[in-house]
C-alpha cells in the first residue's frame, strides 16, 4: 500500500461507506482539519505537510458532496482558515513559542474592504486542463492566463491612500485580519510611500505574500537553537511568526521579504491582471519577476514544468504556481465561490520524496511526558540532505501505516524539522517481518502509559521520577519567562545525571566544587550562574508561579492566577470554585492546581524555594500605588482590551482607582473593549454613566491631573512592575 492515494479515485473510496460511518468519518475529518488549521495559522506550527492537509480537505469535500445532509456552515470546507489569535482560541495553548502570545490577541482588528479568499488547488495537470475547460465552457471571446510562482509565506493586504501605507492587515479568517501595520514598517520592501506622479490610484488595496528567504530562515533558526528556543518548522511559519512579534522593532531582524501580486482599486481601468501588476511595479510596489503571460493551458503547462526542477535553486521557498485568468472582464463574469474565485487555481507542487529502509524505532519520551516514536533509518537522500530519522507521530498513525521492522518506507520532509514517514511500500515487505507495537509501558521508568481522551499522544504519568520529565521541569522553570537562570539543557542533565540536583530548590544549593565539575565549567560560568541564581530572587511571583511548571498554567494564566490570589498561600486554599471565577480558569486547570497542592513533595519544594528567597507572593511594590489620578473613581471594564484583564485592573488599581463589580450609579466609567458585554453596556445607558473605549480612557486618566501615566504596555514590561 502506498499511503498516498489518487487523488481522482476519491470516490471509489467512499462508495463502500454506509451513512451512519460517512457521518462519523465527516465528523472525524473536520475536527483534525480544524486542529491542523489552528497549528498552521495560529500556533505557526503545523504538523502535517500542506499535501496531507488537502488529501484531507478532499476527502472532506467530497463525502460533503455525497452526502449534502451532513453539510454545516462552519465546515473546513465552507470557510477560509484563520490566523487569528481570537482569545479563546489561544486559551491555555501549551506551547512554547515566544512567537505565539499567550491567550491574548496583541493586534486590533480590522475588517478587509473585499473578503481575502483562498484558491482552489490542485496537484494534477488534469485537473489544470478541466479548470480551463470550464472557461472555455464559460466564455467564446479570447483569453490569457498570469501564471505566477507561488511564494511559500504568509497573506498580507495592503492599503495605500494618496501614495502612503495607510494600513496592512493579515488575512485573518479572510473578513477580518489583524492590523499589522507597525510591523511590515520594519520590511525595506514594502514602501511607505509609492513614487510621486507615478499614477496611482487615489486609494487602492494590494495583496501579496510576506515570505522568509532560507538564509536568513537557517541563521534565525541557528540563533534560536543557541538561545534554546524551539525551532520554526519552516519559512513559512517563520515569516508567519515574525510577522506577529509583539515588538514592531524586532521584525527587521528577521529579514522577511514582500512580493505583491492581486491589486483592487475602484478608480483604476486597467483591462488586464498583467497590466495591473505592471503599473503597481512603476508605483514602486515589490512584484514577482516570475510571472508569465501564457495565451493556453499548454503554454501554462510547459511554464509549471519549467519550474517543477528549476524552484529547487531559487533562494526562497516556493510551493506551486497560481494560474489566474488574465482578463478582469472575464474574471467578474466568472465571479467566486463562497470560498474561493472560480478565475484562478493554485497548482501544487508535490512534496519531494525517497524510499528507504527503517532499522529500528525509538520511543522519546518529552518533558510533558509525551512519548513519540522516532524511527531509525537507512540514510537517504532527501531534498539536499541525508535522512537518517523520522517520525512516526504516534500509536495512531503506526496503526494506520501498519507498519512492520525493515520495511521500506516513503520519508517526506513536510512541515515539521524532523522528517516524516507517509507510507509503507507493501510490495518489499519480508515474509517473516514482525510489525511494530506501541510499547503500554514508558520505556524510560516502566510506568503504565496513559492516553488523555482528546490527546492522540500516550503520556507517562510518572512525571514526578521519570528522567526527561523531571529534566524537563528544571528546563521549564530556569527558562527565559520563568525564573531565566543561566543554564542550558546540557548542563541540567549533567547536573542530573551526577546526582546533584533532584528538586527544584536543590539549583539554590550547588556548590562551586560540583559546578566546576561541569564540563567547560569555570570560575567565570559558575559566576555568571549564581549571579543569575541571585536575580531570580526577584523574578516577580507571577513568573515564579508559571516556572514551578504546574501542568496547563501558561504564562498569562500565571499572572491572572497571581494577581487574583496575591501568593502561592492564597492559590493553595483557594476552592475549585473561586479557581474558577479566575479569567483562563478552566476545569482541569483548577483540577490540576488543586492536585499539585496535594503533593507534600511540591509543598516541601515550595518551602524551600521560599527559604531560598524566591518571591512567592506579590511584593508590596508590586502593589504601589503609581499615581492618584483615579482615587475616588470606580471603574467598570468589559470586554476585551489590547492587555490583559488583569493587566487592566492592576493599572485601574496602580492608580489609585477602584475597579467595579458591577454597573451601578456610582461608576465613574464603564470602559468598554471589543466584544464589551451587552447587558452592561445597557445598564450604564439607563444610568447616565459615561462608556468610554480603551484608548479614551487612557487620555482621560492622563488628563485628570494634568499628567500623563501613559498606557499599560502589551505584555511583559508592565506586569513586570505590577506583580
Ligand atoms: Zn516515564
Amino acid at each position: 500500500m502506498i499511503y498516498y492515494q489518487n487523488m481522482v479515485n476519491l470516490e471509489v473510496k467512499f462508495v463502500l461507506m454506509n451513512k451512519k460511518e460517512a457521518k462519523a468519518r465527516i465528523e472525524a475529518l473536520r475536527n483534525e482539519l480544524n486542529r491542523h488549521n489552528h497549528n498552521y495559522y495560529v500556533l505557526n506550527n503545523p504538523t502535517i505537510s500542506d499535501y496531507e492537509f488537502d488529501i484531507l480537505m478532499r476527502d472532506l469535500a467530497q463525502l460533503e458532496k455525497l452526502y449534502p445532509e451532513f453539510i454545516i456552515p462552519d465546515s473546513p470546507t465552507q470557510k477560509v482558515g484563520s490566523d487569528l489569535e481570537t482569545p479563546a482560541e489561544a486559551k491555555q495553548e501549551k506551547s512554547n513559542n515566544s512567537e505565539v502570545p499567550d491567550g491574548k490577541n496583541h493586534f486590533r482588528q480590522f475588517p478587509h474592504k473585499h473578503p481575502m479568499l483562498s484558491l482552489a488547488n490542485t496537484y494534477n495537470i488534469e485537473e489544470l486542463k478541466e479548470f480551463d475547460q470550464r472557461i472555455r465552457k464559460f466564455t467564446d471571446q479570447p483569453y490569457s492566463y498570469s501564471c505566477e510562482l507561488k511564494f511559500d509565506g504568509t497573506g498580507i493586504n495592503l492599503y495605500y491612500k494618496d501614495g502612503a501605507l495607510e494600513r496592512a492587515l493579515t488575512r485573518g479568517d479572510g473578513t477580518v485580519g489583524d492590523d499589522v501595520t507597525e510591523n511590515t514598517k520594519h520590511i525595506p520592501s514594502i514602501p511607505q510611500h509609492l513614487r510621486p506622479g507615478s499614477g496611482y490610484p487615489a486609494e487602492f488595496e494590494i495583496r501579496g505574500e510576506i515570505y522568509m528567504p532560507y538564509e536568513a530562515f537557517d541563521k534565525l533558526n541557528y540563533e534560536r537553537e543557541l538561545n534554546e528556543e524551539q525551532e520554526f518548522a519552516n519559512p513559512r511559519n517563520a515569516a508567519a511568526g515574525s510577522l506577529k512579534l509583539i515588538e514592531p522593532s524586532q521584525v527587521s531582524g528577521r529579514c522577511l521579504e514582500c512580493i505583491l501580486y492581486h491589486l483592487i482599486a475602484e478608480e483604476f481601468d486597467v483591462p488586464t491582471h498583467t497590466k495591473a501588476i505592471e503599473c503597481a511595479a512603476s508605483w514602486g510596489l515589490p512584484t514577482s519577476e516570475y510571472a508569465k503571460e501564457c495565451s493556453n493551458i499548454e503554454e501554462v503547462t510547459e511554464y509549471i514544468q519549467s519550474w517543477d526542477e528549476k524552484r529547487k535553486t531559487l533562494p526562497f521557498p516556493t510551493d506551486g504556481m497560481v494560474v489566474k485568468v488574465n482578463q478582469f472582464a472575464l474574471q467578474k463574469g466568472l465571479g467566486y465561490t463562497a470560498k474561493i474565485p472560480r478565475w484562478a487555481v493554485a497548482y501544487k507542487f508535490k512534496p519531494e520524496q525517497a524510499l528507504t529502509q527503517l532499522i529500528s524505532i525509538d520511543y522519546q519520551v518529552g518533558r510533558t511526558g509525551a512519548v513519540t516514536p522516532v524511527a531509525n533509518l537507512r540514510p537517504v537522500q532527501l531534498s539536499g540532505t541525508v535522512v537518517k530519522r523520522a517520525t512516526l507521530h504516534n500509536a495512531d498513525q503506526m496503526k494506520l501505516l501498519d507498519i512492520h521492522y525493515g520495511d521500506y518506507v516513503y520519508v517526506e520532509k513536510g512541515g515539521e524539522i524532523i522528517p516524516k514517514i507517509t507510507g509503507v511500500e507493501l510490495s518489499k515487505r519480508a515474509v517473516n517481518a514482525q510489525p511494530a507495537i506501541f510499547p503500554s509501558v514508558c520505556p524510560v521508568c516502566g510506568t503504565s502509559l496513559v492516553r488523555d481522551e482528546d490527546e492522540a499522544k500516550f503520556f507517562c504519568p510518572n512525571s514526578d521520577n521519570c528522567t526527561p520529565q523531571i529534566e524537563g521541569k528544571f528546563i521549564h522553570f530556569i527558562g527565559r519567562k520563568a525564573l531565566n537562570i543561566n543554564a542550558g539543557e546540557a548542563t541540567i542533565h549533567q547536573l542530573f545525571t551526577k546526582g546533584y540536583i533532584k528538586e527544584l530548590e536543590d539549583l539554590y544549593n550547588l556548590t562551586d566544587f560540583q559546578l566546576l565539575s561541569l564540563d567547560k565549567w569555570k570560575e567565570k560560568s559558575v559566576a555568571n550562574f549564581k549571579t543569575s541564581l541571585e536575580k531570580s530572587k526577584s523574578v516577580p511571583f507571577g513568573k515564579v508561579l508559571f516556572g514551578l511548571g504546574i501542568r496547563f498554567i501558561g504564562e498569562t494564566t500565571a499572572k491572572s492566577l497571581a494577581a487574583r490570589f496575591k501568593s502561592i498561600e492564597g492559590l493553595k486554599n483557594a476552592t475549585r470554585e473561586e479557581l474558577l471565577e479566575t479569567e483562563d480558569v478552566g476545569k482541569a486547570l483548577a483540577d490540576s492546581i488543586i492536585g499539585y497542592f496535594k503533593e507534600p513533595r511540591h509543598l516541601n519544594t515550595i518551602e524551600k524555594l521560599k527559604e531560598a528567597g524566591l518571591q512567592l507572593e506579590i511584593g508590596a511594590s508590586d502593589t504601589k500605588v503609581v499615581s492618584n489620578v483615579l482615587q475616588g473613581k470606580t471603574i467598570m471594564i468589559t470586554g476585551n482590551y489590547s492587555v490583559p484583564r488583569e493587566t487592566m485592573k492592576q493599572y485601574i488599581e496602580a492608580h489609585g482607582g477602584k475597579v467595579g463589580s458591577s454597573v451601578t450609579g456610582n461608576t465613574s466609567y464603564l470602559v468598554a473593549g471589543e466584544k464589551a458585554g451587552d447587558a452592561k453596556l445597557k445598564k450604564a445607558e439607563k444610568l447616565g454613566i459615561p462608556v468610554i473605549s480603551e484608548e479614551d480612557f487612557y487620555k482621560i486618566a492622563a488628563s485628570e491631573k494634568g499628567a500623563d501615566i501613559g498606557k499599560p504596555n502589551g505584555e511583559n514590561e508592565k506586569d513586570e512592575t505590577l506583580f
